[in-house]
This record gives structure tokens, sequence and C-alpha cells, in this order.
């Protein structure tokens, strides 16, 4: 295992539903203002004071996003040529409208004058709310407590609200809070690593108009290149015991916000307040933002005005309990519990609190690498989304994985039009894109890989066998599925020196370090899979839904014979496989190449992206993430066990993991063929990546395809579940140090919960109609609102049977097994084993 991690400190302190941070460290701040952003899938904010930021230059990025909010530029080549991606899609940095900035008697609140007493800082997973509690010393001795409470409101895309509390705790005086709209934003540049930052130099969204009216203010704002604008507003509320007056200053005077800053891009509304020892004053602040990428530009500010004024007459109390409920439906399908490890479970939750406030669910947006906390990839949408991110949403929250097939939908002409330029018929995704446009400037680790289209119609597949949703399929899923099968059909060739198997010849599969190959296995298995299951469906429409299929084909101008040719193309295909090494190679040359010295890799030398041109690494046989695992994982029903475990053992021995999404795979191969420890070490390094910051990035972005990747590992590693052709197997093991773990999963309007201990695994139908699953290899049969409970011994022998002379591959999990059945039985662990070994007729 060429990892570089050992196993961290947890950097919060555990608790079960919340991230507690107890000092401010302008060391950790960058980091720290991902882990506390809050998102509702539209808006994401990261965790940036209200009262703004003194602190060194670098230490800092204040950041409000909107997924999928973008300026473009077309991309700077010093050489280019037909068809390179042409233009960049940035998400923007939009207008700041968290600013309240307090003063008391003139002076300014700030972390970095005068004295903190207290500092506390709280995600709560569970009410979806942010608060922070300050007590402050001024320079001139004058203290004050702050409770500053934030959500992002989870079922309003467009709003936001504040509360923003300040207790003078020994003095009486003149308390001031400026509540403010900036304009003045831009995106961090690119510092020489390519996963972050824009190409942008200055600000990109120019303010056109400000609105002040009252307690209302509003900024519009528009981007230069898409032509977007931006409605931000606000509505602001102040109650209190003292009196105070309200001032609405042009530009606010304040040196820490407004220094050095366009005092003609932002609007204010100052509250004077005549503040009393121990009496608190509270500013409700509801902020609001809409584009015209959803809405005809006339109505943006008409709609922030209705937003606004719906929130304030709600009020922020109403708005945190509608966050509650929504929660409360959220992680009754969500959660992942895990006895017996409280820091687990926390950063469990954290991931999946983040999938969920990163994803898009308005069926026009999807979800970013980095989510909506971070300008790291941009913004930008990849294969993560379906590979990684989809099934933890499939089969949590069905609904929400339909509105990320939606999103390919909705940009499958972007898709068509990429193919005509890349000289194929059909269509083909972008590897990396916001609006559908490819804008990936480097094609041997974009366009290249081409598996993309694959990865998202072993979504569409996996969706609808999850949900029989056959509205979805005629409307939106069949279109999607025949365009881009004719695209593989059209870019492979059958080669007469290869037997004239179907080859997919100058590709890129899921590994980066390796680039431009003939017969990546991975993609060769992933087009097999897209194309069988293209031709079943175009079979099936056929037959059941002629109607539909005729006017799809004269839509998109199918041929008959088309589907014939994709199935011919799917049996045809060629899998690279070495004889000797007993071993499918990554592609036709990877086995041919010399092993990367790993040995002589210093450690600070990963990731290598970082430290040697890619020529350099493509010549060797180094693996950034799992790409024949991956395969032994989606596909795995065309592997048995024994091959499983040599090409694990051969491929971990070169993987670097430079990539978040690699670890997950690992961990859940590794499961499968009884490498449990293994199984457990990726686990942890996925499931904590975040919080502990493994990758010392978390300041750019969450990493969105490792955290659903921690699910995957429990869901699809631990207790083995897959689902081939609507049959959903379980084969549940337990890592020793945990007490049990439990979830849920939904499935064809049933919901199925899983709960495993060191002795039995217990299967509840919570809801729906009975179903047969497979456990291990039995059949089980669950009924409405019953339990199913097996033994782990029980399970022994489901294995058993299933062994055909691979019992080495499992070999830790069988001595287990066995370990357990012979203390049962009170005999030593041999005899135990022959006399079991008799009762079921193997011996
Ligand atoms: C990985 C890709 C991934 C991208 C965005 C890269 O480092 O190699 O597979 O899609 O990050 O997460």
């Amino acid at each position: 295992m060429h990892s570089k991690h050992g196993q961290k400190k947890p950097i919060y302190p555990f608790d079960e539903w919340s991230i507690i941070e107890n000092s401010f460290d302008v060391e950790t701040n960058g980091r720290d203002e991902t882990i506390f952003a809050l998102g509702n899938g539209y808006i994401g904010m990261r965790g940036n004071f209200e009262e703004g930021y003194g602190g060194p230059a670098g230490t800092s990025l204040e950041g409000i996003y909107l997924n999928g909010f973008y300026e473009s530029e077309p991309i700077q080549y010093g050489e280019e040529a037909y068809g390179y991606a042409r233009h960049s899609q940035t998400m923007l940095n939009v207008t700041n409208s968290r600013i309240i900035q307090l003063t008391l008697d003139g002076e300014p609140f700030d972390l970095f004058q005068g004295k903190v007493l207290h500092y506390e800082r709280v995600l709560d997973m569970k009410n979806g709310i942010l608060t922070r509690t300050v007590t402050w010393e001024s320079p001139a001795g004058k203290q004050v407590r702050i409770h500053a409470r934030r959500i992002v409101c989870l079922n309003r895309k467009h709003l936001a609200a504040f509360s923003y509390e300040a207790t003078p705790l020994n003095f009486n005086g003149t308390l001031t809070l400026e509540s403010a709209l900036d304009g003045d934003v831009q995106n961090q540049t690119t510092l020489g690593d390519p996963r972050v930052g824009s190409t942008f130099h200055g600000q990109v969204l120019r303010t056109e108009e400000k609105i002040q009216d009252g307690a209302f203010g509003a900024l519009r704002q528009k981007t230069q290149n898409t032509k977007f604008e931006l409605v931000c507003a606000m509505e602001n509320e102040l109650a209190t015991d003292n009196s105070f007056v309200v001032e609405n200053p042009l530009a606010a005077e304040n040196p820490l916000v407004s220094e050095g800053k366009n005092a003609e891009q932002r609007i204010a509304l100052e509250y004077r307040i005549d503040a009393k020892q121990g009496i608190p004053v509270r500013l409700t602040k509801f902020v609001s933002y809409h584009t015209s990428k959803d809405y005809p530009q006339k109505e943006l500010l008409g709609l922030a005005k209705k937003e606004t004024a719906a929130a304030k007459e709600l009020g922020f109390d109403a708005l945190a309990k509608e966050q509650r409920v929504f929660l409360s439906a959220y992680w009754r399908q969500s959660d992942v519990e895990i006895r017996g490890d409280e820091a687990l479970l926390q950063s469990l939750r954290f991931n999946a609190f983040h999938l969920l406030q990163s994803v898009g669910r308005d069926g026009k947006t999807n979800i970013a690498a980095k989510g909506v906390t971070g300008e790291g990839y941009e913004g930008h949408y990849f294969w993560d989304t379906e590979t990684y991110i989809f099934p933890f949403f499939l089969y949590t929250h069905p609904d929400i994985s339909k509105r990320l097939l939606e999103y390919r939908f909705s940009i499958l002409d972007k898709a068509r039009t990429r193919a005509r330029e890349m000289s194929q018929r059909g269509a083909l995704y972008a590897w990396r894109t916001i609006d559908g446009e490819e804008t990936s400037p480097y094609y041997p680790a974009g366009t290249a890989a081409y598996h993309i289209n694959a990865d998202i119609i072993y979504a569409l597949k996996k969706y609808m066998h999850a949900t029989d949703d056959e509205e979805f399929f005629l409307r939106a899923g069949a279109e999607m599925l025949f365009e881009t099968a004719r695209f593989w059909v059209d870019l492979g060739d059958y080669i007469p020196k290869r037997g004239n198997r179907f080859c997919i010849n100058g590709v890129t599969g899921p590994d980066e370090y390796t680039a431009l190959v003939n017969n990546n296995l991975y993609t060769n298995l992933m087009a097999k899979d897209h194309l069988e299951y293209a031709h079943e469906m175009a079979v099936w429409m056929r037959q059941h839904h002629p109607a539909e299929y005729r006017a799809l084909a004269d839509k998109i101008r199918l041929a008959a014979a088309e589907s014939s040719e994709w199935k011919r193309a799917a049996d045809a295909i060629y899998l690279p496989y070495d004889g000797e090494l007993g071993i499918y190679a990554q592609d036709d040359t990877f086995l041919q190449k010399a092993v990367w010295d790993f040995e002589r890799t210093p450690p600070d030398h990963y990731p290598l992206l970082l430290h040697y041109h890619p020529l350099v690494i493509y010549r060797y046989q180094v693996i950034k993430q799992a790409d024949v695992v991956l395969a032994l994982f989606l596909q795995g029903n065309r592997f048995h066990t024994a091959e499983k475990k040599r090409n694990y053992d051969y491929y971990e021995a070169i993987t670097t993991h430079d990539s978040s999404l690699s670890p997950c795979m690992y961990s859940i191969i590794g499961a499968e063929i009884g490498y449990l420890q293994k199984a457990y070490d990726y686990f942890m390094q996925t499931a904590r990546m975040d919080l502990d910051d493994y990758n010392g990035n978390v300041k750019d972005g969450i990493h969105s395809a490792s955290m659903a990747g921690a699910w995957l590992s429990v869901v699809n590693g631990f207790a083995g579940f897959r689902e081939y052709d609507g049959q959903l197997w379980f084969n549940p093991r337990i890592p020793d140090k945990w007490e049990g773990y439990r979830f849920k999963i939904t499935f064809r309007g049933r919901l199925l919960e899983i709960d495993v201990d060191q002795r039995q695994v217990v299967y509840r139908l919570l809801e729906g109609k009975g179903m047969t699953i497979r456990h291990g290899n039995r059949p089980l049969d669950l009924f409405p609102q019953k339990e199913a409970a097996i033994s782990t011994k029980a399970m022994l022998e489901a294995v058993i049977f299933d062994l055909d002379g691979v019992i080495t591959d499992t070999a830790e999990y069988h001595f287990r097994a066995w370990k357990q059945l012979a203390d049962e039985m009170g005999l030593p662990f041999d005899r135990a084993v022959n006399e079991r070994m008799k009762g079921i007729g193997r011996m």
C-alpha cells in the first residue's frame, strides 16, 4: 500500500451530531471555513465570520457560491489544436451578504485586536444550523458576548438567514451593527496547483444597480461574458429593549470592512443602539440570491423582495424549525449508525450532511467535486457524480438521484455537439463542465476519459433497477442511453490483429497517471455493460412502448439495425488479460512498463502530479486511483473471487491513492475478498478525509466523491451490498473494533434496515411489500414490518458453499467465523472445522 497517511489524530472533539471548535486558530482558518460551510445545494456559504476578517493575507477565503452560476472566458493555449475545449467555466464567488459589523463605542469587533475570552463554533448537523458564541474584550476593555446563528435554508433554494445577538457585559454605551451587502468580490487565482482556483484576475461580477428601501436592500450584478444577472437582497430586523436609530450610510466607514473596497458596490444599513449592560440586541438578516439562469431578468428584483419579505414574516425561529423538519426526514433514511466508534459516527454524518448541502436538486445543476464550499476545480461536475455520489442518493433519497439524471438530460444537446466535434456519432458528455460544454484544457486527462458516458449510463441503469421509473426512461433516459451507445460503436473498431475483437483505442481510464492508451479494461468493460443495457432496453421499448420508440427513433434517426450493432460490439469487446500473472491488464501496454521506483520517492513528492511531468509518470506502472479495482466493484458479477484477489494484490502495490477517489474502492474490494484490516484502514482514510484534512487541502473545499465513498465503504464494503439485475445481495462483515452498525436502503418503494453486530445480522423491512434478497449466496424472504435475524454462524455455511477452492481468498474472514464456531462448539479449532465440514458433506 503506497499511502502517505497514517491514522490521524482527530482535529475536532467527538460529538455525535456536531462539529465543535473551541478556539480560533489563524493557521487553520481556511480549513475551518470549509468545514463550517453551510449550503442548500444552491447557495454555498463558507464559514467566514459576519464581522469580516482582519487576519493575514492568504489565511482566509471569503466565499459565497451559487451552484451552476459561472463566468466563462476563452481558454488561452500557447499552441492550440482542433477540438480543444474553447471556454473555461468558473463558479463565481458572489455578492457577500453575510456582513454584520459590530462596533462598541467606536471600536470595531476584531478577533485580532483585544482579547478573546471565550470562543465556540458549532455546526449542528441535526438542525442544520451554524452557531458561534464569542466573548470578546475590546482594546479599551469593553466586553461583549456574541451569539451568532446562521442557516442556509434547505427547502428554500434562494434563502439564507442570520440571527446575530450582541450583549454588552460590562458597559453602557453605543453599540452599532452594520448590515451590508458587498458586491466587490473576486475568485482566487490559481497558484500553480491545477486543482485550485481560476484564471480570472480581478472582479468579473460587475455591480449594475444598488437598491435600498427601508430595511430592504439589493445589489444587481452581471457577469461580463456569460451575461448572467444576479440579484442579491437583504431584509433586516432589529429586536432589543434598548432605544436605537437606523441609518442608511451610503458607504461604510468601518476600516475593517471597507478599507480598499469600492463603496460604490456596497449597500449598508446601520443600527445605532443606546445599549445597556446585560440587555441583548438581536439583528435578524434574511438574504436571497436569484439569477437570470433561473428566471427572466426583469423578475429578479420582485422575486428577491417576495422571498425576503416572506422570510421576515416567518422569522428566524420558524425557518430554523423548517430546517429541523427537513433534516429529520433526511436523516431518517441517510444515517449510518456505527456503534462503538464515536469518531466514525461523527464523520459519516458530517459527510452525509455536506453531500446534502452540496447536491443540486433543481434538475438544472449537479454536484461539484468540491460542492459549493470552495473554489477548487472551479465548481465543475465530473464523473464523480455518477460513480461515487449518485449511489448514495439513489439508495437513500432516490428523488435526489433523479434530479442528477435530469441534469444530464438537460445537457444532452451539448453532448451531441461535442461528439460531432470529436468526429463521432451520438453523444459524448463533457469530462468537466458546468453547463455541458467541455472545459477541460488538458485533453489527455479530460476528453479522453470517454468512460464518463458509460458511468452516466451505469447510474441510469441502477436508477431504473431501483425505481422502475418508466416515465423518466421514456421521456429522457432512453434518449441519453441510445445516443451515448451510438458513440461507443462509432469510437471503437474491430481490429484484425486482435482477432477482430471490438477495441476502444486512444482513451484514458479512471487512473490519471496513465493516459491515451488502447483498451483500458475499465472503459471497455463499462462500455460493454452500457451497450448490453442499450440493446436490452431498445428491445424492451420496441415491445412495450412501440409508439414512444418510434417517436424517439424518428427524432434521433435511429436505424433499425443499430441496436444489434450495440449487442455485437458488446459481445466482441476486447478485455486485456495477462495469463501469466492471472490478472487483467489495466490496458494493452500497462504491464509492459517498468514499475515506478517507490523506494526512492520521498514522501513529500506525493501527490506525484505536483512533482513530476506527466510524461515521466505515464512511462511507469504507477496508479493515481482505483482503475481495474473499480471495475472489480462496479462489474463485480463478471469476476470471481480468486480473480478479484489476484488483481487487487497486484494493483494495490502500485497505487498511490493520490486521488481522494481511490481509498474507498480499495476498502470495498478489500472487504469483499476478506482483507478486513486493509478494508478498515482504507475506510478510515476515506471516512475522515475532510474532517481530519488528510490531504491538507480542505481549505479549497470538501471532497464530495470521497465523502460518498465513505458511505459506499460501509454499505457496499462491510455490508457487501450489491444490486445485480434488480436483485439485492448482502454479505455483511464487521470490523472487530465496532460493536455494530446500521443503515437503510430504499429500493422500489421499500425501506429496508440492515443492522449488523458481532453476533448477527438483522434485516427489517420497515416499509413496502415483501421481497426476497440474497444473504451471502442464499435467498432470504423478507416480510413487511418483520425482521429476519441471521447469526454470523449461519453465514459461515453460506460462505462455505460458495468457496469452490478459493478458501484462502477470504481467509481472514473465514478464520474469524470458524474461531467463533469452535468457541461455541467448545472444540479446538481444527476439530471444529472437521466436524462442521462432515456435517455439511464437504469432507
Ligand atoms: C481525479 C478525477 C476526479 C477529479 C475531480 C481528479 O484528481 O483523478 O478522477 O474526477 O479529481 O474530483
